[in-house]
């Protein structure tokens, strides 16, 4: 008997308080929740309504006593409903009950919990100071959704450099799974670019194994970025013979994969049968007999499909019917001491002679006219690409400048780019030399010079490669990008 029993209350002036909890709880007792939860309300008792109506899943009750009684002074009994509106999944209250929180903090993390990104986006336009906290989840996110591109770009800027990497490396061999190689070779390329940021970031690196490491890392990772984006030509050609690459390019770029692979281990799904009969095919065409026979000969030696066989059998017939040559113009004369090299070295990519090694042509990969070279010990990259720069009175040609006679050219050493002293830096023409800026104290910058002045090579700004002038302009005026990183690039010359 409620009423009667709170009008009593009422004519004894007495507080009504102790008699409605008892009422509620009377109500509690007989199940009947949302009476009790609006017994609770008229005490003021949010917390036990809360709970009776959370506890019950009254979704929209509790939505209408947050409405209706709660403010921001009520930092706990907010939070309290916003983590049983998660708990049911109703995202939409939980933000909108959010709202009511002054504590941009908590507010933010209610907004990163509920996933709801607008929202926290915004708070983060407000608060910069918030931005970190926004992006890694917001890059976790992206990765769970397989967005791994947008994904790597916010852990990058979230400052988690080796999340960014891990999701890269996910990237790059998923690409190669699914037979995307020049995908993968663009990851392997803004891998080696985030192995070269996170050593810049370290100062001093205190444990050199771990900056050896990296180093080796990054050797790895460039020389991917260069194997696959090769292959995707190679694997094009074998699975599609309506290739657009020109025979003559193709052939320098199965010729380049497969130098790699006979001296080392092959990367995952490049194939040395696919690239053999590239080479092979290719060859033949070109009536390179010489590096045709060759090609055969390594394919003889593998176990082949059965369907290849016969194609084989018969290549490698009819090919040993032809000169053993292969035609002036695909020799190779040795950049550095002349010696003309046949076109295919086995044993590396390097002059028969002098063992110097080949730059190619990160397009066609044919062999660029081009020196490494480094800088006298003493001499600091500033002061290195300072001297390169000033204007002498007079430039000497590469040709002087190297002094060929007196070059130290063996086989049996190791070998090792000519040295640079002041007066050489100074003398070098700036038109004919490039610099690989890697803008990173552990990883020195890389020189190189023209052997001959008038030969049209171009650098990408972006990603540092050279090409031969006229195939870059080619590229670019097709597709506007770089054909090796594919970033928007302008025409040289
Ligand atoms: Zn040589
Ligand atoms: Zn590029």
């Amino acid at each position: 008997m409620w009423d009667a029993a709170s009008q009593l209350v009422q004519e004894n002036n007495d507080d009504p308080h102790d008699l409605l909890k008892k009422k509620a709880q009377s109500q509690v007792d007989r199940n009947d929740v949302l009476a009790a939860a609006t017994t609770y309300e008229e005490v003021g008792e949010y917390s036990q309504a809360i709970d009776l109506l959370g506890a019950g899943g009254w979704d929209d009750r509790l939505y209408n006593l947050v409405e209706t009684y709660l403010t921001e002074k009520h930092e706990k009994l907010i939070i309290k409903c916003i983590e049983y509106f998660k708990k049911h999944g109703k995202m939409n209250y939980a933000v909108e009950t959010a709202k009511k929180l002054s504590n941009v903090t908590t507010l933010l993390q209610i907004y990163l919990d509920a996933q709801n990104w607008e929202e926290a986006f915004k708070i983060g336009d407000s608060f910069p100071q918030y931005h970190e906290q926004i992006y890694l989840p917001y890059g976790n996110w992206l990765a769970m959704n397989d967005r791994y591109d947008e994904a790597q770009e916010y852990y990058t800027k979230a400052g988690r450099p080796e999340d960014a990497i891990k999701v890269l490396k996910f990237l790059a061999s998923n690409s190669v799974t699914q037979n995307s190689f020049k995908r993968a070779a663009c990851y392997y390329q803004s891998l080696s670019r985030d192995i070269v940021l996170q050593l810049s970031e370290k100062t001093n690196i205190s444990q050199t194994l771990d900056k050896n490491e990296q180093l080796s890392l990054l050797k790895t990772y460039q020389i991917y970025a260069k194997l696959y984006y090769a292959y995707d030509k190679v694997y094009k050609f074998v699975n599609d013979p309506f290739t657009m690459t020109p025979p003559e390019h193709l052939m320098n770029t199965a010729k380049f994969i497969l130098v790699y692979l006979l001296n080392n281990t092959n990367p995952r799904k490049i194939s040395k049968t696919f690239t053999l009969y590239c080479l092979a095919k290719i060859s033949f065409k070109l009536k390179c007999f010489k590096t045709c026979r060759f090609a055969y000969e390594k394919l003889m030696q593998i176990q082949l499909p059965l369907e290849w066989r016969d194609t084989i059998d018969l290549g490698a017939m009819v090919v040993r019917s032809k000169p053993m040559t292969d035609p002036e113009q695909f020799l190779i004369p040795c950049v550095l001491c002349g010696t003309v090299n046949p076109f295919i070295n086995p044993k590396e990519n390097r002059c028969v002679n002098c063992c110097i090694p080949f730059i190619l042509s990160a397009h066609s990969f044919e062999v660029l006219p081009l020196i490494q070279f480094v800088p006298l010990s003493n001499i600091s990259n500033d002061e290195c690409q300072k001297l390169l720069q000033s204007e002498p009175a007079l430039y000497s040609t590469p040709q002087n400048l190297f002094n060929f006679s007196e070059l130290d050219i063996s086989n049996d050493k190791p070998y090792k780019p000519p040295i640079f002293n002041r007066e050489q830096l100074l003398q070098a023409d700036p038109q004919s030399v490039f610099i690989r800026k890697y803008k990173c104290s552990h990883v020195p910058d890389e020189y190189y010079i023209k052997r001959d002045s008038s030969a049209n090579i171009v650098m990408c700004d972006n990603c540092q490669q050279f090409f031969y002038e006229e195939e870059w302009n080619y590229q670019v005026l097709i597709t506007g990008r770089c054909s090796f990183c594919t970033i928007e690039s302008k025409i040289a010359g």
